[in-house]
């Protein structure tokens, strides 16, 4: 039997490991199982175990002995959002409205995966239809910080991160709408990569703001990132919005190839000489470390300006729950699952919707539906369009000047559990420095950058760098050279 550590391994690893026959699908499983066993009563990550697990790998492993497909992804155990389709599995959005809704169809990626021949192990927590920065708003209970019990996961793919982060899984899938996979990942201490808008397909992936969503991975390296996302990648004729993405023309700033590449600091965002009021210290302290460490490789390091960046919040909490209304819409208790009937036809919906959504959900309704009222729209919702066409200006000019973009992931580490709860907007300005690579459709990726000391606990703290769209590529590179050498 293997001496090998487990709790070491990558994707990668794993792959080069199945390939030498020193594990097989199986032993993983078992692994990762055998965790969730120990740990999920605790944090609460997975909401649903699947039965089929071992019967999975186990077909896998014949698979690969009778030499059939064999990639990187074949037998490794993932898990996933409990807001992407798998096929007769029940998928929540971590909501009562759809607490026993089954998937009639895959979700693009979920498709994608399952050609690979990956393992999925279960379903995770998140905040209910994706709408929060900790999973406190889960219909289920909250997902606990594998750092600090007492701490929350972060959201809305808490869930996906705490299992990657407690060995609870080797990778997950998570979404993101304005910072889900990336603030997470900074609390959790591991890898959160959003793809460029219209990369990956969102088919499948229940809604939560169309013009903002994207599926992306959680990892533990940015090289299992980058495997995850080149196998779910792609133009899916059932997603209008997803893009060709090969061949692509991106902005490149006019330089030799010689040149390191150059990283531009918002000052909207990060003060290089200051004080960053409103950054935890920990957090600021170690982005000047990673800054530093730039700095010292050879690397340019640039203060830039991206105005419409002050408004980055404003915008994204009118856009995006003036589409959570029209997304939500559909949950009348008459096609899902949970129903509450009335008198009538009104009073059916009401109960239904009623007590169907969570608070936040229902807070997200009646402030969409607010900004595209009659009366509202163009104060609102028609001049947050406009800001947002400006933000997407900004770093349309500031790429022609630097080759990435890096800021904090978040401006605190992960915080208590119901500290936040009673006040949305604390709980909104988590997502302070990540709304903006959604509002303007760029990737971006979030790094473990280091820890805050607080007390006995370490927290782990996480630097954030986007690019040009469709140029993911340059995230892998950078990413890897400061996973590697930081
Ligand atoms: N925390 C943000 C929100 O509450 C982001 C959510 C997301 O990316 N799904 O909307």
């Amino acid at each position: 039997m293997t001496k090998i550590d487990l709790s070491e391994l990558s994707i990668k690893k794993a792959h080069e490991l199945l390939k030498t026959g020193e594990i097989s699908s199986r032993e993983l499983s078992v692994f990762y199982l055998e965790n969730i066993k120990k740990r999920n009563s605790d944090i609460n990550a997975y909401l649903e175990v699947f039965d089929d697990v071992m019967e999975k790998a186990e077909k896998i492993d014949e698979q690969i002995k009778e030499g059939g497909r064999f990639s990187e992804l074949t037998g490794i155990p993932l898990a996933i959002k409990d807001n992407i389709l798998i096929k007769g599995k029940k998928c929540t959005a971590a909501s009562k409205i759809l607490e026993n809704f089954k998937a009639p169809y895959n979700a693009a990626v979920i498709d994608k995966l399952e050609k690979e021949g990956a393992i999925f192990l279960g379903k995770t927590n998140l905040d209910e239809f994706a709408m929060g920065g900790s999973t406190e708003n889960s219909a289920f209970g909250a997902t606990k910080n594998p750092y600090d019990g007492e701490r929350v996961s972060g959201g809305s793919s808490g869930g996906s991160a705490a299992a990657v982060a407690s060995q609870m899984c080797l990778a997950a899938l998570g979404s993101d709408t304005g910072g889900s996979i990336r603030q997470p990942a900074g609390f959790c201490g591991i890898v959160g990569f959003k793809p460029t808008y219209g990369a990956v397909s969102r088919h499948g992936l229940i809604a939560m703001a169309s013009s903002l969503d994207q599926i992306g991975p959680m990892t533990k390296t940015v090289e299992d990132a980058e495997i995850i996302f080149n196998a779910i990648r792609d133009c899916d004729p059932m997603d209008s919005t997803s893009e060709e993405t090969k061949n692509r023309k991106s902005i490149r700033r006019p330089a030799d190839d010689s040149q390191k590449l150059k990283i531009g600091i918002p000052k909207e965002f990060f003060n290089l000489s200051g004080e960053n009021k409103g950054i935890d210290n920990f957090v600021s302290e170690n982005v000047f470390k990673a800054i530093g460490f730039f700095k010292n490789s050879g690397y340019e390091i640039k203060e830039i300006s991206l105005p419409s960046l002050k408004y980055a919040l404003e915008i994204y909490y009118v856009i995006m729950p003036a589409e959570v209304s029209s997304n939500l819409a559909r949950y009348d208790g008459i096609k899902y699952g949970f129903s509450k009937s009335g008198e009538n036809l009104l009073a059916g919906y009401k109960e239904t919707r009623g007590k169907g959504f969570g608070r936040e959900a229902r807070r997200r309704i009646l402030l969409g539906t607010y900004v595209l009222s009659s009366g509202y729209y163009d104060e609102y919702y028609g001049l947050a369009q406009k800001a947002r066409d400006l933000m997407k200006a900004d770093f349309n000019r500031a790429f022609t000047d630097v080759d990435v973009v890096l800021s904090p992931t978040t401006p605190t580490p992960a915080f208590k559990l119901g500290e936040r709860t009673e006040d949305p907007v604390q709980m909104y300005l988590a997502d302070i420095f990540t709304v903006s690579a959604n509002l303007s459709g760029v990737p971006a990726i979030s790094l473990p950058c280091g820890y805050a000391e607080i007390g006995a606990k370490k927290l782990p703290i996480g630097v954030q760098f986007m690019a040009p769209w469709f140029e993911e590529e340059r995230l892998f590179s950078l990413g890897k050279f400061f996973e590697e050498n930081f």
